[in-house]
């Protein structure tokens, strides 16, 4: 855990959000600046910084799996979904808290990075 991360302070109930779905180890919650119809963040209750500095296998395949629970929960699995997440400064990643944004409810564009 880290005192000052919003994700931890989240976890730790000490900022609120729209939570979806939680298990021991993993939090699901609603993005505050939603980029689909459906924009979920699945994270572990751990603080990892990002899938970079992420080296407990189990914990990501945990996470990964809420991921997929939450798009099915979402009514996403008919109609396709996407699952990012984003690391470093090249990969647009403002907070420091590995996640998984589960995007749904419309059709994405590929390649995602024009800007
Ligand atoms: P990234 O840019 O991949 O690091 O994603 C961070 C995401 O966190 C963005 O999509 C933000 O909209 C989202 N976000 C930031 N603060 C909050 C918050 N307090 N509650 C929910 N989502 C947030």
């Amino acid at each position: 855990m880290s005192d000052s991360c919003l994700f931890c302070r989240i976890v730790r109930r000490e900022i609120p959000a729209a939570i979806v779905a939680e298990t021991e180890h993993a939090l699901a919650f609603r993005d505050i600046a939603p980029q689909a119809p459906v924009h979920v963040l699945v994270i572990p209750k751990a603080h990892v910084a990002s899938l970079d500095a992420a080296t407990d296998a189990a914990m990501l395949g945990h996470v990964v799996h809420l991921a997929a629970e939450v798009a099915r929960a979402e009514g996403l699995a008919e109609t396709g979904y996407r699952v990012v997440t984003n690391i470093g400064s090249d990969g647009g990643q403002s907070v420091a808290h590995l996640h998984f944004h589960v995007l749904g409810g419309r059709a994405m564009g590929w390649p995602p990075f024009p800007r």
